[in-house]
């Protein structure tokens, strides 16, 4: 009942959209990490491997394997794999990001037990997010042991804490000059090293920072977290259900549970069948937050709960069964997350599995 509608060509749209914004040197990694933000990572890196996408990031090898076991050829990269994941990484001919002394250790050890040579890594640093990374003065440690490891490092990385903002940012600016510094220590180590710093929002704002590759994600899925860049781009996916069932309340009842919701009159009540469970979480209660019923606003009433919320429907001619759409082209997933006071990012990838991915 509940459909999770994927229009494929939009994807390639979006992937048009942003080969055109790059420079023609540079080349793009697809993130489809967390089940491709809620998209369905198999299918849709299928898709981009159609596209002629030719490196893939995900977060941790499971997700990589399970691209592997489903066919994908891509080179893909793990974010942030554990040092635990080692085996796996291996196995499953992963490219891991190395963050710290620890994982370079613990990956250098398995290699060499396994005698394997050219093993390809990605060095990624730290130059303000403070979430992961080496530090720039742990690039002498790294030279020291660069000529004894097992590795091919393919490139060297950075990621902006707030690249949505607009310039002038000193804070970014700073972060940039730092990977600029580490660009140029690893360069005079290795020039075939590869740099890459931006992701979708630096992709439009600091067009300058391309470097060699760029680490494409929310864009490919249709949002730039700009009003202005999403013009460009097209929401892939749309989420719609279905009326289960309609209710008439008289002033003074209540709605849902703990009585989160009081009619202040007479009131038209429909209950539309998706809730905590598939993603849509406990802000998006009481909060004003509109769904679309015959093209017309039914703004969610009372707590959301694990299978269902409430729309008042006081105004609109509707009956049991008729679509409901949470998001669309016309409505997008950024517009219904952030009047509910979520992101993009966090309503997408939150669609549970229970709902079904279609693919068009
Ligand atoms: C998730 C992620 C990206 C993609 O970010 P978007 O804002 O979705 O484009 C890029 N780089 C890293 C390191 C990430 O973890």
């Amino acid at each position: 009942m509940t459909t999770l509608n994927i229009y494929l060509d939009r994807l390639s749209h979006n992937l048009k959209f942003l080969r055109s914004k790059i420079s023609s040197k540079s080349e793009l990694i697809a993130v489809v990490k967390a089940n491709a933000y809620g998209h369905g990572a198999v299918e849709i890196a299928k898709c981009l491997e159609d596209l002629g996408i030719t490196m893939l990031a995900v977060a941790s090898a499971d997700e990589g394997k399970i691209l592997r076991k489903n066919g994908i050829k891509c080179n893909i990269i793990v974010f942030y794999p554990n040092p635990s994941d080692v085996s796996k990484i291996i196995k499953f001919s992963l490219e891991p990001a190395i963050f710290s002394k620890r994982m370079w250790v613990d990956l250098t050890f398995e290699l060499k037990k396994l005698e394997l040579n050219d093993f390809p890594v990605h060095l990624k640093f730290n130059t303000g997010l403070n979430r992961i990374g080496f530090e720039a003065k742990e690039i002498d440690w790294i030279k020291g042991k660069i000529t004894d490891s097992s590795f091919k490092i393919k490139s060297v990385y950075s990621h902006l804490s707030s690249s949505e903002e607009k310039r002038e940012n000193n804070f970014t600016d700073n972060q940039i000059k730092a990977f600029e510094r580490i660009k140029s220590l690893f360069l005079s180590i290795d020039t075939s090293i590869k740099f890459h710093l931006l992701n979708s929002s630096g992709v439009f704002n600091y067009p300058e920072c391309n470097y060699d590759w760029v680490r494409i994600g929310i864009s490919l899925y249709g949002y730039a977290n700009n009003i202005e860049w999403d013009k460009n781009l097209l929401p892939i996916a749309e989420l719609t259900t279905k009326i289960l069932q309609i209710h008439e309340l008289e002033k003074d009842q209540v709605v849902g549970y703990n009585n989160g919701w009081i009619a202040k009159q007479k009131t038209t009540v429909a209950t539309i069948p998706i809730g905590h469970a598939d993603g849509i979480g406990r802000c998006f209660g009481n909060s004003n937050v509109p769904v679309w019923i015959k093209n017309k606003r039914a703004e969610i009433i009372g707590n959301i709960c694990m299978d269902m919320f409430m729309v008042n429907i006081t105004n609109i001619n509707c009956a049991e069964g008729d679509e409901v759409v949470i998001f669309n082209k016309e409505n997008p997933a950024n517009m219904f997350a952030e009047t509910g006071g979520s992101i993009s990012y966090e309503l997408l990838s939150s669609i549970g599995n229970r709902i079904i991915r279609n693919y068009l």
